[in-house]
């Protein structure tokens, strides 16, 4: 399974495709590619692509 989102950092507001193969997103973290920081992808999850 193959899933895209679309995630806006709560630091620096730049948003960013998210690739993953699972929906369970609850431990998800991810790098900003843009600052560096470090968010949930859970909280950070603008919508699906
Ligand atoms: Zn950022």
């Amino acid at each position: 399974m193959s899933l895209f989102f679309l995630l806006r950092c709560p630091k620096c507001k730049n948003t960013m495709k998210y690739h993953t193969d699972t929906k369970i997103l609850t431990e998800k973290r991810k790098k900003c590619v843009y600052c560096g920081f470090s968010m949930s992808v859970r909280k950070a999850l603008e919508k699906k692509l």
